[in-house]
């Protein structure tokens, strides 16, 4: 919101960021800036730059950048909010966001419901809760820890035990459902897990039942509770998970719990099999590995497929452990003890083998169609895939697999474009300047302005990785420090990038390359979304030649993506010999 962004800008106006930066490395002078070696990854040349009065910082090794509150929140691992209170301390500004009092508020009542949910566990009405608790082997001890409750039957307890504080906060934090005849309880008669955030306050509900559907009932989306940034258990896990660089990721509320009574303390839940970029942002924040220990039926899924894919892609270390068919890992750690869960754990599967393994389980790779299945299915993963190396190992695997050579499977599957796919996130150090990256770096230097060349681009043209830049420099916010703290982590990274690369850009070639390249690339990259989907049905319609029509398509879209974002490329060429060609037109 408006008003705390003023505060935040005002707090960065105040804070030093060199000597900020400098508690954490060594800086150097050198130039305008300072270089040091960066500290989130391993650096042997200095490779980040920080320049103050750009109020910025990136690392060419390794893609990393933002401003001064970014880099603090990367290096200390904390929340946004933590890192603002925290420096606006330093310098004697007190900082409250415009709601914080209100979410305090909502966050008190949370607990206070909690505790009135564990007061009914312990009443003459929690015995079922009680008895079901206790024979999945969670014991009185560990009720208080992990504040277990449960949820009376009836459908207005909460509503009448928190009356006073009003029906429609109680609404809105999702306590009570509204119906035809009036509010009631949205949890009744289940055992309750509480969702906590970060600093181990409650801002969900999680009820299992004891006979009926759905099995669980979650809290919905409320000011206090986005599941899509939260995990479960993580305020009990991040201790461990910041010791270990690692965390065991599994999918529900007692595989969580029977993990960490197990000791393996490490251990969050996803709260289902699809994952959100929000997850994967905030288990980085902690660790550098997961392992994924989901059950077995539902790992190999296409939902969980795309949460590993996230994570992998946000650069974590991926694994998937291999519980035997029909297993969970609340059950498997219940019978077989802690030392045969961390077995399975120890021995689980890097990513692209465990993808290897799901295609060979899917697939029929004695037929014909069934390898043409596979592959197909395999282009998908292989187009996220970074490095060579590993590229080079999934031609191979997949090789082996349906009995091809080598160099068949590598034409089959999608080389590694020259410019980035629409798809891709940047992590890489060396990243493709194509007009785009050339516009923005411009006007992010200050070198043109934005007005210049609004006659030719709108913010739209621009790919989607690049539009929250171009849009927010479209809205007129012309201060770098401003626009990197209202973009994302990704953002942050690229808009730093940009900023201070060590590159000349030439202002005229550039503009001229907008004028002929941008505005295509929208509606490439619609059409190419259009066709996965479409490519995939013809696949499991078995309709071949729909499917080489459309495969054929998405090549040749791929061509003119590459053509209209490389202004490097054949773009220039074509350009340069038509104007050749005016010229001798004309004399
Ligand atoms: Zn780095």
């Amino acid at each position: 919101m408006p008003g705390q962004r003023a505060d935040v800008k005002e707090l960065k106006a105040r804070l030093d960021m060199i000597s900020i930066i400098s508690r954490y490395v060594t800086l150097v002078k050198s130039g305008t800036g300072y270089k040091a070696k960066c500290p989130f990854h391993k650096d042997d040349t200095p490779s980040m730059t920080v320049s103050a009065e750009k109020g910025l910082w990136h690392c060419f090794g390794c893609g990393e950048g933002g401003d001064v509150i970014g880099f603090v929140m990367k290096i200390e691992r904390l929340s946004f909010i933590e890192v603002v209170r925290r420096l606006a301390e330093e310098v004697g500004l007190s900082f409250e966001a415009a709601d914080d009092g209100a979410r305090d508020e909502l966050k008190s009542l949370m607990a206070d419901v909690a505790n009135a949910f564990a007061r009914n566990l312990r009443s003459d009405a929690g015995e079922k809760a009680r008895d079901y608790l206790i024979s999945r082997g969670y014991p009185e001890s560990c009720w208080l820890k992990y504040g277990l409750g449960y949820a009376m039957p009836g459908w207005d307890h909460i509503k009448r035990t928190f009356s006073r504080r009003g029906e429609d906060v109680l609404l809105k934090l999702g306590l009570l459902v509204q119906g035809d005849k009036g509010t009631y309880d949205r949890f009744r008669d289940r055992t309750i897990f509480p969702i906590l955030d970060l600093s181990g306050r409650p801002v969900g509900f999680g009820g299992r039942t004891f006979d009926g559907d759905p099995k669980y009932l979650n809290s919905p989306q409320t000011p206090l509770f986005d599941k899509g940034r939260l995990m479960y258990g993580i305020s009990w896990a991040r201790d461990r998970m910041s010791e270990t660089r690692a965390a065991v990721l599994v999918e529900g509320y007692t595989d969580v719990l029977s993990l960490h009574q197990a000791g393996i303390t490490h251990a969050v839940g996803s709260m289902g099999t699809s994952l959100t970029q929000g997850q994967a942002d905030l288990l980085k924040r902690f660790v550098e590995d997961v392992v994924i220990c989901y059950d077995q039926d539902a790992a190999g899924s296409a939902a969980s497929l795309r949460g590993m894919q996230i994570l992998y892609n946000s650069g974590l270390g991926v694994r998937v452990a291999q519980l035997p068919a029909g297993e969970d890992p609340d059950g498997y750690v219940r019978t077989h003890g802690a030392e045969a869960m961390q077995a399975i754990l120890d021995e689980a599967l890097p990513f692209h083998r465990f993808f290897i393994e799901s295609l060979k389980a899917r697939h029929d790779v004695t037929t014909i169609r069934g390898k043409e299945h596979l592959l197909e299915d395999a282009r998908e993963f292989y187009g996220s895939v970074r490095s060579a190396a590993l590229r080079e190992e999934i031609d191979r695997q997949i090789a082996d697999l349906i009995g091809l050579s080598v160099e068949s499977v590598r034409r089959e599957l999608p080389r590694r474009p020259r410019a980035r796919d629409p798809e891709e996130p940047i992590h890489e150090p060396a990243m493709h300047w194509g007009v785009e990256e050339h516009l923005l770096a411009l006007v992010l230097r200050g070198q043109i302005s934005w007005e210049k060349i609004a006659f030719e681009v709108s913010a739209d043209d621009f790919s989607e990785a690049n539009r929250p830049i171009a849009r927010r420099l479209a809205s007129g916010m012309t201060d770098l420090s401003e626009l990197i703290g209202d973009l994302d982590e990704e953002g942050a990274r690229r808009a730093s990038y940009y900023a201070l690369a060590p590159l000349e850009i030439d202002v005229d070639q550039t503009i001229e390359d907008a004028k002929r390249w941008m505005g295509q690339l929208p509606a490439i990259e619609k059409r190419l979304k259009e066709l996965d989907p479409m490519i995939k049905r013809s696949a499991t319609a078995e309709d071949w030649e729909l499917w080489d029509r459309l495969a054929r398509e998405k090549a040749e879209l791929r061509i003119a993506w590459r053509r209209a974002k490389d202004a490097t490329g054949e773009g220039i060429h074509e350009q340069q010999s038509q104007e050749g060609r005016s010229e001798i037109e004309a004399s």
